[in-house]
């Protein structure tokens, strides 16, 4: 089987990998030039655990190409997937430009029935406009050339992603014709013979589906962030809450972890652009908007607790951050709770001197010189303020406290990720700060 993605992101070039894996015939198509440049000499744009293997040795075994020419892609492609962006539009709607360019493209050159599948998150109404496009690029064409559409939203996490393609919980098809449900469940088979279920339904129910489950966890982190900062004020242990309620098979333990907010690349725009489907639908969401008030109060809880403990003096200080990625195992740094902490100190007047494992390079695309950049994690501390977690990448979980209260001018750490053991950090005499528990009582 021959297949095509078009999109070679985070999301395009890990499912062309793992299809390749399986034995399919791939071709990853972008047009960003310099990216496809790089892949074909083995260099990933992406860091992702378990992916450049993966990639290295498909594109070995000839089974995984990389082109810039969507159009000479499609000879004998039975399956085309659009994996592009589909990023927040001022109105908060997912602007569907890149989605529709694609499908325009394939109307514009496919030479035999093919199967239209959009991987990228889009909202109830998309598959239409993109038939529509296709078939507007058949008709210049008098093409009486044949196509479906089919609706199948990615659910991997990143930091996760290959792992989470090839073992995926559940693969979610929306389609409304017998031959695409056979071509994507012959497509899907190597992944479902362990037991991982296709769960396929109409393309409007597949859409919604994406942005339900997005939305989902969005909100049980903000329910945990606003149950935390109530925790600090009645003075209760958010970390005892959190244990105490996650055991109730109905609530589990998974996203009730209280910390900065979510940020990435999906939570942020997707609860969005839900928002904004209910409202065209003259439907007002409003779980969803608390979702985003709180969250967004969320991103400065770190700063409120800063400005407490140095008596809103932060101007001229130094702040050591660790994690800018917006979790682990990520050089992702779209919409990262350190960019609104690094943010709002610079307004402040104070300086940051950040260190990430991964993501150092993508923040100095984001942030040039703005901030200082680390050697290591030590590095960062020397002569800083306070030393303040982002993320909780697991080599930040068991420092060397010796080293941090000594290169630190005040043995202060400000925890958005609830890291450090409360009673470890009082036996050190830190100063330390977390979520959902009030410290200094
Ligand atoms: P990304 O920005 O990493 O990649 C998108 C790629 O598409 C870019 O490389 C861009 O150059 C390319 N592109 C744009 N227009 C193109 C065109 N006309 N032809 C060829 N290539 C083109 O995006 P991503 O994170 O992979 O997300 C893609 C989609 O998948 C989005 O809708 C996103 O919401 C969804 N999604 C993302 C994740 C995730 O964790 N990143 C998870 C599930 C779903």
């Amino acid at each position: 089987m021959k297949i095509t993605i078009v999109g070679t992101g985070y999301v395009g070039l890990v499912t062309g990998a793992c299809f390749s894996e399986v034995g399919i015939d791939v071709t990853c198509v972008d047009i960003d030039e310099l990216k496809i440049e790089n892949l074909k000499k083995g260099i990933i744009p992406i860091y992702e655990p378990g992916l450049e293997d993966l990639v290295h040795r498909n594109v070995k075994k000839g089974r995984l190409h990389f082109s810039t020419k969507l159009s000479e892609s499609l000879d004998g492609a039975e399956v085309v997937f659009g994996a592009v962006g589909t990023p927040p539009d001022e109105d908060g709607s997912a602007d569907l430009k890149y989605v529709l360019e694609v499908a325009k493209e394939v109307g514009r050159h496919m030479n035999d029935y093919l199967l239209m599948v959009t991987k990228s998150t889009v909202p109830v109404g998309t598959a239409e406009k993109v038939r529509k496009a296709l078939q507007g690029e058949l008709d210049n064409r008098d093409s009486k050339l044949e196509f479906d559409v089919c609706s199948n939203p990615e659910f991997l996490k990143e930091g996760a992603a290959v792992s989470d393609f090839l073992k995926p919980d559940r693969i979610v098809v929306g389609c409304d014709t017998d031959k695409a449900k056979k071509t994507m469940e012959r497509l899907y088979k190597p992944f479902t013979m362990n037991g991982h279920p296709v769960v396929f339904m109409d393309v409007t129910s597949a859409e919604m589906t994406k942005y339900a489950a997005n939305s989902m966890l969005a909100t049980k982190i903000s329910f945990m962030n606003d149950i935390a900062n109530l925790c600090e004020i009645v003075g209760a242990d958010v970390n005892s809450v959190r244990r105490g309620i996650g055991s109730d098979s109905r609530i589990g333990t998974k996203f009730i972890y209280p910390g900065t907010g979510y940020g990435g690349s999906c939570f942020p725009k997707d609860v969005k652009a839900l928002i904004k489907t209910a409202d065209d639908f003259s439907y007002s969401l409003k779980v969803l908007k608390a979702v985003e008030e709180v969250n967004e109060a969320q991103k400065s809880i770190l700063i409120t607790k800063l400005n407490k403990h140095f008596n809103h003096d932060l101007k001229g200080k130094t702040f050591a951050l660790w994690g800018l990625a917006f979790k682990p195992q990520t050089d992702d740094m779209r919409e990262a709770p350190s960019l609104v902490i690094i943010r709002k100190l610079l307004e402040a007047g104070a300086n940051v001197k950040a260190y990430d494992p991964v993501a150092m390079e993508e923040a100095g695309r984001i942030l040039g010189d703005k901030i200082e950049y680390g050697q290591d994690q030590y590095d960062v501390l020397i002569d800083s303020d306070a030393l303040i977690i982002a993320t909780e990448w697991p080599e930040f979980k068991f420092p060397n406290f010796n080293i941090i209260k000594k290169l630190l001018k005040n043995p202060v750490i400000v925890d958005g990720r609830n890291v450090y053991d409360l009673d470890e950090m009082k036996d050190r005499e830190i100063d330390y700060y977390c979520i959902g528990i009030n410290t200094k009582k």
